[in-house]
Parts: C-alpha cells; sequence; structure tokens
C-alpha cells in the first residue's frame, strides 16, 4: 500500500500558552509514523488560528517557516471551535488521504493516533476517538455530558457516546461532509451521518496542559443547547404536547368548577387562578422563546452565510494580499 498523507487539524484560539508543546509532541507522533512507514513523509500539522487575540499567529507562522511539516492557516476572525474546524477539513481536504481532528490542548491521546491510521489502513473510513474515562473532568461536567447524550439518544440523534471532536476522516468522508450545507454545524451529530465503514478507538482524557478552557459553562450549554436544536424537532413536539395537556387539563378543571357552582358550592378560587395564569403564561413565554429558537436558526440558514473567511492558506500559493502577520 502507498502510504496515505495525512494532516493533523489542530484549532487553536488563544492557545500561545500551550501551543510550543502541542507543536513538539504531535510533530514527534508525525515523524515516528513515517518512520515506521505508515504515513506519507508529506504529512503534516495544519494549525487554524481561530482569530486569536494572543500570539497564536505568530508563534504558527514562525513555526511554519522552520519547519515543513507545520502549516497555519489564519481566519479573518473568531468562528468558533467548529467552524475552525470545518475550516481547516475543508483545506487539508484536498491535500490529504486522510486528516485527524484534535484539540490544541492536547487533553486527547496523541498515542492512539497510531491506532487511527492502523484502522484506517485497514479500510475505515471515519475512526471516532472515544474517552474511555473522564477522571479529569469535574463531576459537574461529567453529568452534564451523560445528561446531554441521553437527552440526544431519546431525541434519535445518533451521537458516539463520550466522542469529542477526536477523529479520523478519510478524503471520501470528508468530501460528503461537504455536502451537508447547514451554517450550523454539531460536526459531532453530523459526521455519524455520512455512514461508511468506521470504528471507535478507546482513551483516556488528560487535563488541558496549559491555558484555560475556551468552553466555560455558558457557552458549554449554548453549544449543547444548539446540538439539540439543531438536529431534533422533538422539544417542539414536547411544547405543543403540554400545550395539549394544559389545555384539557383546564377543560377539565372547568367544568369541575362549573358542576361545583351549580350544586352551589361557589370555589373560593384566588389561589387557583392565580397559579394557572402564571404556569400557563409560563409555558406560553417558553414554547414561544423555542419557536423563535428554530425560527432563528431557518434565518440564518436562509441567508447562507459562510461560516468562516480565510486570512491565510498555506496551501494557496502566496499573493501580495495574503497577510501572515
Ligand atoms: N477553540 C477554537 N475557537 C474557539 C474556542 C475554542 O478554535 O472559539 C479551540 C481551542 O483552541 C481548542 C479546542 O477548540 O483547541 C477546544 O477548546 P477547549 O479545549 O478550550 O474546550 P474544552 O476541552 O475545555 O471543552
Ligand atoms: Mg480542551
Amino acid at each position: 500500500m502507498i502510504e496515505p498523507v495525512l494532516t493533523i487539524v489542530v484549532p487553536c484560539f488563544n492557545e500561545e500558552q500551550v501551543l510550543p508543546q502541542t507543536i513538539t509532541e504531535l510533530e514527534k507522533v508525525l515523524r515516528n509514523l513515517v518512520d515506521e512507514n505508515l504515513i506519507a513523509s508529506s504529512s503534516r500539522i495544519l494549525l487554524v488560528d481561530d482569530g486569536s487575540r494572543d500570539n497564536t499567529w505568530r508563534l504558527i507562522y514562525k513555526a511554519s517557516l522552520h519547519n515543513q511539516m507545520i502549516k497555519g492557516l489564519k481566519l479573518s476572525r473568531n468562528v468558533g471551535h467548529q467552524n475552525a474546524l470545518l475550516a481547516g477539513l475543508n483545506s487539508a481536504k484536498e491535500v490529504s488521504d486522510c486528516v485527524i481532528s484534535i484539540d490544541a490542548d492536547l487533553q486527547d491521546d496523541t498515542d492512539v493516533i497510531r491506532e487511527f491510521i492502523i484502522k484506517y489502513r485497514d479500510g475505515c473510513e471515519i475512526v471516532y476517538g472515544v474517552r474511555r474515562k473522564r477522571d479529569t473532568d469535574t463531576v459537574f461536567k461529567r453529568k452534564t455530558a451523560e445528561m446531554f447524550y441521553s437527552i440526544m439518544k431519546k431525541m434519535g440523534v445518533n451521537l458516539v457516546y463520550n466522542h469529542a471532536d477526536f477523529r479520523l476522516m478519510s478524503k471520501r468522508a470528508l468530501q460528503e461532509l461537504e455536502k451537508f450545507q447547514e451554517v450550523n454545524m454539531f460536526l459531532r451529530g453530523i459526521v455519524p451521518l455520512i455512514g461508511f465503514q468506521s470504528a471507535s478507538v478507546y482513551y483516556d482524557r488528560k487535563e488541558r496542559l496549559a491555558g484555560e478552557t475556551k468552553y466555560p459553562l455558558k457557552k458549554m450549554l449554548a453549544f449543547a443547547f444548539d446540538g439539540i436544536t439543531s438536529f431534533s424537532v422533538t422539544p417542539i413536539r414536547m411544547v405543543l404536547l403540554i400545550g395539549f395537556l394544559s389545555f384539557f387539563g383546564s377543560c377539565a378543571c372547568g367544568i369541575y368548577f362549573l358542576i361545583l357552582k351549580l350544586i352551589g358550592e361557589t370555589a373560593t378560587g384566588w389561589t387557583s387562578l392565580i397559579t394557572s395564569i402564571w404556569l400557563l403564561g409560563g409555558l406560553q413565554l417558553i414554547a414561544m422563546g423555542l419557536i423563535g429558537e428554530y425560527i432563528g436558526k431557518i434565518y440564518k440558514e436562509s441567508k447562507g452565510r459562510p461560516k468562516y473567511i480565510i486570512d491565510f492558506n498555506p496551501f494557496l500559493p502566496i499573493t501580495g494580499r495574503q497577510t501572515n502577520s
């Protein structure tokens, strides 16, 4: 078999603290794989700068000048992890046989990259990195993640349990991925939809090497909510169901109170009245908010804006206008 050209795509947002170590480590992994003749010597690491405000891009660009194996892709502004990753995958696809995505903080075990390649060479088009245990995450993060996966499962969304964005995809799988044109890209949900032969490789997730998480609670919840509403209309159906239930419930109550009135026992009623007003008002607001969320999604999709804009692409010839600093 001819050795496949591998590109490791690493989205980076304000990662100056961890980047030098990340580059050294990934380079070592890549060299070992080349030495073992598992991948082609033209394989590379593509660092995607997602509009960082610190020294990240300067570090990337400098590393790429000294080392053929390192390439830097610069986005014009911060577009978030998923879109930055997508920019990297789309650019790498043209020049690679397979692509592995990994976070810059090296929380994912680079040792299993070798297993990814072996599975790819055995014919798998997609290889998922799955966290065996999450001891390094807080109990809160673990529990909320568990909840997220079980909600998604109940809603019929096919996610690989405990898999984040550490995975290998073949060129063919990436070509299919490009056909998914939604603006709201939730890669973890979309990739399993591609199908093809896939496999999972298990590893232990480590602590962040340095720097801090770019996903504080608020962003994490927004990400989860986005994931759910991008893939399922079940929440909106649930609201409809609750609406029906409360409608029939209030009809029953109405009949009950009418009978009470007819047989002469007037209900004093203030408490029940005020509770039902608040209850129904709350339900209506939730329902409207939820519908608004879906309409907002439709609105975004209908505009079809680009998901990212590339400022510097290492795979294109340098022209006068491609910036590099
Ligand atoms: N990231 C990015 N753009 C952003 C936020 C994060 O490219 O707007 C990158 C970040 O540099 C890292 C990866 O996405 O490589 C995952 O982020 P992080 O490790 O902070 O998330 P966590 O592991 O804590 O969920
Ligand atoms: Mg991380």
